[in-house]
């Protein structure tokens, strides 16, 4: 048996189509496009390249990404926070985003927190976490909703699977375990604590791995016929020197035994992207009916 491949890179492309004609016409008939502002500080690496991507998928698209900045490692939090006031009152920003991570001398909780929770384009603050957990609308946390998009376009049958999520961080592994309990499976959540996770992993329908744990998951840890949702990016390099990415899945032996898989990259990367956009789209049309 050979998995179905969950193409991510795909379905961002079908839906980022889609969203630009949703962009025109929202355009046309407001006045304006939405509005993202990524904040970007200091010069990481692979900050430059997830800016980057969400930048061009964002113009792709037709967002307005003109108030997005890039600020000097040694900026102040008191420059930040203002920063974000401006933004949070600027009429033509819908989206606002702070990238992470940030220089050690920043409180990036508090910056955050800082954020209008309607302006919430990655859906973590604080206030957009509590409405998932109460199960009100809101804005959703990107990675997590990009999973459920990926199993909602896979046909996936949720209520009533057992679903189990390792990791649970606030970025993916905690909101992605609600958005799987929103839609009635039934959650466990394992951990760097969990004893005997492969126990956990094999009773799942649908696995999700959030572990930032270069393969951790075999093919001997995956029920035959489950649905294996890779989220981890890790870049391993080998005895030769030659660098790759790699999820938190080891693919060629679960693909053997799972009925489907997202790939690494091309699977949930792609779709985080994507959630980011629908946030901002979303934050848009709720301002303007407001
Ligand atoms: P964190 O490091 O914040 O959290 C990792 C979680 O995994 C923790 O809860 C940790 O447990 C758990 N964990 C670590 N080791 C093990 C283990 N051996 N067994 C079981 N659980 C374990 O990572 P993130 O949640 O931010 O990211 C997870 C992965 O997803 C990373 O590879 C990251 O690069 C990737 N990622 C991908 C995105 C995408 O768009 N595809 C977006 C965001 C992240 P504990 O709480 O006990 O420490």
């Amino acid at each position: 048996m050979s998995a179905r491949i969950l193409d991510g890179k795909a379905l961002a492309t079908r839906l980022q189509d889609e969203m630009t004609a949703e962009v025109a016409a929202l355009k046309a008939h407001h006045g304006r496009p939405p509005g993202l502002a990524v904040i970007w500080v200091g010069d990481n690496p692979a900050s430059a390249a997830y800016v980057g991507g969400k930048d061009r998928a964002g113009r792709r698209v037709g967002i307005d990404t003109s108030r997005s900045c890039h600020l000097g490692a040694d900026t102040s939090q008191a420059r930040l926070e203002a920063l974000i006031d401006d933004l949070n009152t600027d009429a033509a920003v819908d989206g606002i985003l702070v990238q992470l991570p940030l220089p050690a001398h920043l409180d990036g909780d508090a910056l955050l927190n800082r954020i209008d929770p309607d302006k919430d384009a990655d859906g973590l603050h604080p206030v957009n976490l509590g409405r998932l957990l109460r199960g009100e609308p809101g804005l959703r946390s990107c990675t997590p909703a990009g999973v459920m998009a990926l199993l909602a376009e896979a046909g996936v049958e949720i209520a009533g699977s057992n679903a189990v999520v390792v990791g649970r961080s606030i970025l993916v592994g905690k909101p992605a375990a609600l958005m799987l309990l929103e839609k009635n499976a039934t959650v466990v959540i394992a951990h760097s604590r969990t004893t005997d996770l492969a126990s956990y992993t094999r009773a799942a329908d649908i696995l999700v791995v959030a572990a930032g744990r270069p393969e951790l998951v075999t093919g001997s840890m995956v029920r035959p016929g489950a649905v294996v949702i890779d989220v981890g990016i890790n870049r391993v390099t080998d005895y030769e020197g030659n660098s790759r990415l790699v999820g938190d899945v080891e693919f060629e032996s679960v693909r053997r035994v799972a009925a489907a898989i997202t790939p690494v990259p091309g699977g949930v990367g792609p779709m985080t992207i994507t959630m980011l956009l629908r946030n901002t789209i979303d934050s848009f049309r709720q301002r303007m009916a407001s």
